[in-house]
């Protein structure tokens, strides 16, 4: 049984010739049964109103829908998909809105009502920088309750890697930061259309009330971006040129000069931060 009463995606995709293009990041999900899946990951939709980035031919906004999610704000780049897209809206009167518009350029809270929560196929060429937004906001707790994305599979183990370990880095400090994040789902490439070279899995992350530990979100991304670019150096090297007394901020972050950056818990990176936004 259909989701929904509307044509399958493969038919929508014939019929609006929406062949999927490299340089957007476009592999589509075709399974509305997997779509609803990843939906059901998000929670609780109906009271929620729904930012899905790049929704393509509409396979996981159907998804969301069908779950009853309050509404749907959906930011797609390729007009192309734009008609398929309005056969959805038609069939949810008053549930999905669609912006034309490159989502690194729109500020979508203009369109939303919280609660809101973020679910998205992501662009893989995107998905970082948006990720990287979500999380360092100036203030928080931030305007979405959770995140559900999918990422190449690599990246999803970045994100949960702990200290220690190759995966470790910016994308790990910054999510264990201020959410909860786990994998939910795996999914091989044969999941899409086009299949892509690599796994993926699905990300969802819980907005945590206050971060784990105080520090400048601005800050503490330069210090972690900074640390992990050389990530084999001394953290004496890797950061010098962020203060003058690098050393001695080190130390009274309790992290030795010597050390390097995957053998630096979070913990000890806010303090750093304190120590580098007192200038
Ligand atoms: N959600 C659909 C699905 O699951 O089948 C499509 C996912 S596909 C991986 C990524 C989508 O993001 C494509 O539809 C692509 O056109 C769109 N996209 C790429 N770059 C974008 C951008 N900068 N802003 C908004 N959408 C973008």
């Amino acid at each position: 049984m259909s989701i929904d009463n509307l044509p399958p995606l493969r038919e929508v995709i014939a019929t609006h010739e929406l062949s999927a293009r490299k340089s957007l990041g476009q592999n589509f999900l075709l399974d509305l049964n997997l779509t609803a899946k990843i939906a059901r990951q998000a929670g609780e939709l109906t009271n929620c109103d729904v930012l899905e980035i790049g929704p393509g031919p509409g396979g996981l906004t159907r998804g969301l829908l069908a779950q009853g999610a309050r509404r749907v704000l959906a930011v797609e780049k390729d007009a192309r998909c734009l008609p398929a897209l309005a056969q959805i809206a038609a069939a949810y009167p008053g549930r999905l809105e669609v912006i034309n518009a490159d989502a690194l350029a729109l500020d979508p809270l203009a369109h939303l009502t919280p609660p809101i929560r973020v679910v998205a196929n992501l662009p893989y060429n995107i998905g970082t920088e948006l990720l990287v937004r979500w999380l360092t906001p100036p203030a928080w707790p931030p305007y979405w309750q959770s995140l559900t994305l999918m990422f190449q599979r690599e990246v999803a183990q970045r994100i949960i890697a702990r200290p220690g370990s190759k995966a470790y880095g910016r994308l790990a400090l910054l999510a264990g930061w201020r959410t909860d994040a786990r994998i939910v789902l795996n999914l091989p490439p044969e999941a899409f259309s086009p299949p892509p070279k690599v796994s993926s899995a699905v990300v969802h992350f819980t907005a945590l009330p206050v971060p784990r530990y105080p520090a400048d979100a601005k800050t503490l991304e330069q210090v972690v971006a900074k640390a992990f670019n050389q990530r084999r150096k001394m953290l004496r090297s890797a950061l010098k040129g962020l203060a003058p007394d690098i050393e001695d901020r080190l130390l009274a972050a309790g992290i030795k000069p010597t050390q390097r950056a995957e053998t630096v818990g979070l913990e000890q990176f806010c303090a750093l931060a304190r120590q580098i936004k007192k200038t």
